[in-house]
């Protein structure tokens, strides 16, 4: 007895050796599907939807000798609506930065998303991490993401960092809800707006001169204005297609 397990799109690529056609899995002992999948390369963040021979059914179910489909996950993917294999969402789409993604961290902090770091921090104190602040693994480590107490998390593809950016925003949707310049780039917190009265001192003279408009981060208490450090990450976000 076997299972015939499909992969669809970029799921492919993470199965080595599968160029087209169903894999064939011996059905030899109690396993769910998602082990089997796992057991393939493919960590569970990555899967959208499974089918069971053309029936909709969760990451419980036990292997048997039918066809799967296996489907990525889609673009744009709302993790704060509840799906199949995912009944539980995400109260806000947050993220946790692995280190072998760590510049994406300052990116999504530079378009205004949540995006914690976690350096130095053991892969179990990550999983328990992402599930006690309900947030989405940004990685590229395919162990990290088959842990089971990671239910939201992403295999990072690119390699450049801004690609990288390019390919979350994508993923999850965040085109039309980014708010560039938002948040304190070091601490992850929502800058506040502050008069340019009441910081003028802690001004260069040229900043103090040309710029009206004042942020200040509420724990670093770094003031941030839209200087040209501004203008030249508008362009990169345009030229990727990020922003219009
Ligand atoms: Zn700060």
């Amino acid at each position: 007895m076997h299972a015939d397990l499909m992969f669809h799109d970029a799921l492919r690529d993470l199965v080595p050796g599968r160029d087209h056609g169903p894999l064939c899995y011996p059905v030899d002992r109690r396993a769910s599907v998602k082990d089997v999948i796992e057991a393939l390369g493919v960590p569970h963040t990555e899967v959208g939807r499974i089918l069971e021979a053309g029936i909709e059914v969760d990451f419980h179910a036990l292997l048997a000798a039918k066809r799967y489909d296996v489907f990525p996950v889609a673009a744009p993917w709302d993790v704060t609506a509840a799906s199949v294999l995912r009944p539980e969402p995400l109260v806000k789409l947050r993220f946790l930065v692995d280190e072998n993604v760590h510049r994406l961290t300052g990116l999504l902090r530079m378009i205004g998303i949540n995006a914690a770091g976690c350096p130095g921090m053991a892969d179990a104190d990550i999983a328990r991490h992402a599930a006690a602040q309900g947030r989405v693994v940004l990685s590229k480590d395919r162990r990290l993401l088959r842990r089971k107490q990671i239910v939201f998390g992403r295999l990072v593809h690119s390699v450049h960092p801004w690609d990288q950016l390019r390919e979350i925003v994508d993923l999850f949707g965040l085109k039309s809800r980014m708010h560039p310049f938002s948040r304190c780039i070091h601490c992850n917190l929502l800058l506040v707006p502050r008069p340019k009265v009441e910081i003028q001192n802690r001004l260069e003279p040229l900043t103090r001169k040309y710029y009206q408009v004042f942020q200040e981060c509420p724990k670093c208490q770094r003031i941030y204005w839209p200087g040209s450090h501004h203008d030249r990450m508008r362009e990169r976000l345009r030229a990727l297609g990020i922003s219009d």
